[in-house]
């Protein structure tokens, strides 16, 4: 069976998160979206913890269920050098052993959703390794918390622990990933990072998984490429859209090249503000291959339906006008991907026509991508000869996009459907 997974979200009790991330909104929410498997997130959050065994009940050690929605046990730690990284537990008591033993390392892991431990990347790959957890470098490329701003290969990282996955972050794809070789054994994770239930938020990066049923034990089995259980197909945001993909001044969100960057000391001439490296500027820095693994699922390249809506009736994404668009097109196909990627366009267009074309540039490569960076995520924007344009003239719209390298090169529908059905 195919399951589409989120596997790295924060609870309320992480800084910066929406109140509204409690375990039954997350479990409706996801049912909605069409994610059967959601990570719980902040599992090593006592009280998050006594939230998720009060509202789900347990299928087996490792795997819990409201509403339909199944939740692993997972969380996100920060290491001694401000790295993070994504841990994915076997069972409560293995993540209550692991909590007593990160005690003596944290001041904060009772109180916060993502701890902060005196410890380094290896030493805690050690002791998930020796517990049975899964570890991984959380968004591996990004430039405040990430692997890749502190080091320049696993290897320097974590030494000779073992780890089971890389988890791309949202301004990174698999193609990009793969520029660097000691990559190609890992399988990559998109999740979403959620610090809200909102559907432009959770799983705006998910992984579709082909398992037998949806427990821990057969994901571990899909993440390792055992037993014919495996990961499908890596869905996620356009890494454009990521607000670290282009290297750009965190202060006013200027783009720089690396070259200019270095020129200008990380220091940007417009406003003074510290000017941070962008994904793909620190991957094209590592890369060290033009080969990509044979096994390697494809990527699908999403924009968020809720963005799409509400870049086309021109309302703030978490707006009530928004949603319920946004809930009108699930009810009739059942899950954004289907609304995104499966139900033909002249059916869209009977639940709202305008949204239908902007889908239909989405699939085609048509909508003008303003690529992120410095902090700010990118932007899409419909071009005006599809606006204009009928639904059944579509094909025939001639657009112009201004800069060959800003077009979505959206993986063929038909090619996707191969492998992903
Ligand atoms: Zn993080
Ligand atoms: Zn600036």
């Amino acid at each position: 069976m195919l399951v589409d997974a989120d596997l790295h979200i924060h609870s309320r009790y992480s800084k910066a998160v929406s109140k509204a991330m409690t375990i039954p909104n997350l479990a409706e929410n996801a049912r909605f979206k069409g994610l059967g498997l959601v990570g719980t997130g902040d599992i090593l959050n006592p009280h998050w913890e006594a939230e998720l065994l009060k509202y789900a009940k347990k299928v087996d050690e490792g795997t819990y269920e409201l509403n339909e929605v199944r939740f692993l046990l997972t969380t996100e730690v920060e290491d001694s050098r401000r790295v993070h990284h994504v841990l994915i537990f076997p069972s409560i008591d293995t993540v209550r052993e692991m909590r007593e033993i990160l005690r003596r390392y944290s001041t904060d892991i009772e109180t916060e959703g993502r701890p902060h431990l005196s410890l380094s990347a290896a030493e805690i790959a050690d002791i998930a390794n020796e517990l049975g957890v899964l570890i991984g470098p959380a968004h591996a490329f990004t430039p405040w918390t990430s692997l890749y701003k502190e080091y320049d290969s696993l290897e320097e990282a974590y030494g000779g622990a073992k780890i089971h996955f890389l988890e791309l972050g949202l301004s990174a794809d698999s193609e990009m990933a793969d520029m660097i070789k000691a990559h190609h054994r890992l399988t990559y994770l998109s999740n979403s990072d959620a610090h809200s239930p909102m559907p432009h938020r959770l799983g705006r990066e998910f992984n579709r998984f082909e398992v037998e049923e949806v427990t821990f034990e057969e994901i571990r089995k899909a993440i390792l490429r055992r037993g014919g259980r495996r990961i499908v197909l890596n869905a996620g945001l356009d890494p454009r859209l990521g607000k670290y993909h282009l290297t750009a001044c965190s202060r006013c969100y200027a783009h720089y090249s690396l070259g200019e960057a270095k020129a200008f000391k990380w220091r940007c001439p417009k406003c003074g503000g510290r000017i941070k490296k962008g994904v793909r500027d620190r991957i094209l820095e590592l890369a060290d291959t033009n080969e990509r693994p044979k096994d390697r699922p494809p990527y699908l390249r999403l924009a968020p339906l809720a963005e799409i809506i509400s870049m086309v009736i021109g309302k703030g994404v978490e707006t009530k006008a928004v949603r319920l668009i946004w809930e009108r097109f699930l009810r009739d196909f059942g899950s954004e991907i289907m609304v995104l990627v499966d139900v033909p366009v002249g059916e869209l267009a009977r639940v709202h026509e305008e949204v239908a074309k902007a889908i239909w540039a989405y699939r085609n490569g048509k909508l003008i991508v303003i690529p992120g960076g410095g902090g700010k995520y990118g932007e899409i924007k419909l071009p005006e000869e599809i606006r204009r344009a009928r639904v059944e003239e579509l094909e025939s719209v001639e657009v112009e996009v201004p800069d060959e390298t800003e077009r979505p090169r959206q993986r063929s529908i038909t090619d996707f459907l191969k492998v992903a059905r």
